[in-house]
């Protein structure tokens, strides 16, 4: 018999709420067999709900895997007792709190092997531990499905974006975030106004009516949607948003000058052009602040012949720099109303978006909520539709989506 010494280190080693040590083997190449006995004596009655001194019916024996000690597997024997409630007189299978439900396995340890699954890959993980790969799928679906099917908890900012599925084609899948928690509250398959109106409703009412601000890209389905369910929230354009925008427009005047330029016969005047149009690309996006010498020369360059892009640089920073200063809401509409008057001949699309949606971006002044953690939030989602693992399919990669975000952050 191990000594009351021993049982005490294991006892606190092992750390069990309800559980005491009261003996131990060591099976060589097999592992530590470890035997608890249940301490608790008064339990929540599942059926009646009320406190309750329960009547023993049966005992029930179990093994449980818990996390390896160095070398050695791990198995508790438990007793998972069978129990009537004095109260209601309705049996009952004691819950465990340290064991997945009906799972042989402690949840710490189903915790370890997804966590090492998210870094890794499935078939090393199940080798390393011993356990089948097919129980690891049980362990990332079970626990899986209830993130996904968990509802947000105090969500007052929500943010609505998108990603592509697959890098340059026109299927997108919706991301919501919970802009404050930085971290993804859903996902949806397709960008479809009815499929993200469900989803939304899906959380009810109570989440809906307590969010206070949606931001939004400049997708009007996702404003109408707003609009519609949650129509005490403030609706923001986001910036960023608005920002690319302007740098897709720029960029694309950048091109049709280029396009242009590949046509003058004059070859001598053409390629003073294409010279200084050559790599201009970036230094246009770039923010004025970034810009080192070589790029702030290169706009020199790119003045002496596109003098039009050189202004939309400016133009472009003007905007930026307004999101940046603008006191609050007045102020941010004057300037922006300022800077609206002399840009439609350089941003004619920007120029309308913007008109139109002036409500929404001037609302970002309230609050200042920006989709900023967005972009880190969808690189990380790249991130986990580029591994696969073998998840080809949607509700795969919103699985694993969900249980990244649940042991990451
Ligand atoms: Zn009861």
């Amino acid at each position: 018999m191990p000594s009351a010494v021993e049982l005490y280190i294991i006892d606190r080693f092992l750390k069990i709420e309800g559980m005491k040590v009261i003996d131990y083997r060591i099976i060589e190449d097999i592992g530590i067999f470890v035997s608890l006995k249940n301490t608790r004596s008064q339990t929540n009655c599942p059926k009646c709900g009320k406190k309750t001194d329960f009547i023993l019916h049966q005992n029930n024996l179990i093994l449980i895997r818990d996390l390896p000690f160095g070398e050695h597997q791990v198995y508790l024997k438990v007793n998972r007792r069978l129990l009537r409630c004095d109260r209601c007189q309705k049996k009952f299978s004691e819950d465990l709190e340290f064991v997945r439900e009906r799972r042989r396995y402690t949840k710490r340890f189903v915790t370890k092997i997804i966590e090492e699954v998210l870094s890794g890959d499935i078939r090393n993980v199940a080798k390393r531990n011993d356990i089948s790969e097919q129980k690891i799928e049980t362990f990332l679906k079970d626990l899986g499905q209830e993130l996904v099917e968990e509802k947000p908890k105090n969500l007052n900012k929500l943010g609505i974006d998108e990603i592509a599925v697959v890098k340059g084609q026109k299927n997108y899948y919706v991301v919501l975030v919970d802009l404050e928690k930085r971290k993804v509250i859903g996902l949806i398959e397709k960008r479809k106004e009815e499929k993200i109106i469900e989803y939304l409703k899906n959380w009810g009412e109570e989440i809906l009516s307590n969010i206070k601000e949606v931001s939004i890209d400049l997708w009007k389905s996702y404003k109408s949607i707003a609009e519609q369910l949650i129509p005490q929230a403030s609706v923001v354009a986001d910036r960023f948003h608005v920002m690319k925008q302007v740098s897709d427009e720029l960029d694309a005047a950048r091109k049709k000058i280029k396009r242009e330029t590949e046509k003058i016969k004059n070859k001598s005047e053409k390629e003073t052009i294409l010279e200084g149009l050559k790599n201009s690309k970036y230094v246009l996006l770039k923010n004025q602040e970034d810009l080192n010498e070589s790029d702030k020369e290169k706009l020199k360059e790119l003045h002496k012949v596109a003098p039009v892009l050189t202004e939309m640089h400016a133009l472009k920073e003007e905007l930026r720099n307004l999101f940046e200063t603008s006191k609050d809401w007045g102020d941010g509409l004057l300037n922006i109303a300022d800077w609206l008057k002399g840009v439609s001949k350089y941003f004619p699309k920007s120029f309308g978006t913007i008109k139109r949606w002036i409500g929404e971006i001037i609302a970002y002044f309230d609050e200042r909520t920006t989709q900023g953690v967005v972009e880190g939030i969808n690189n990380k989602l790249k991130l986990i539709k580029r591994r696969g693992y073998g998840f080809r399919n949607f509700e795969n990669f919103r699985l694993r989506s969900f249980l990244t975000w649940h042991f990451t952050s």
